[in-house]
């Protein structure tokens, strides 16, 4: 993965999911397209995955 290139794309649509002003660590971002949450588990460097909710 190139670490320029510094966006959050959809693990499951592949779409880029805008990131909010002053995000943090342990935020969920929710994908526009499919619904799919994602969490953020580090700012610098950018890391992070497919939020999985047990039901
Ligand atoms: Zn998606």
């Amino acid at each position: 993965m190139n670490p320029q290139d510094n966006k959050i794309i959809c693990p499951d649509c592949e779409v880029e999911i805008t990131k909010p002003q002053g995000m943090e660590v342990g935020d969920i971002l929710e994908c526009q397209e499919c619904g799919t949450e994602v969490e953020i588990q580090s700012i610098e460097p950018l890391v992070y995955g497919e939020l999985i909710e047990e039901k």
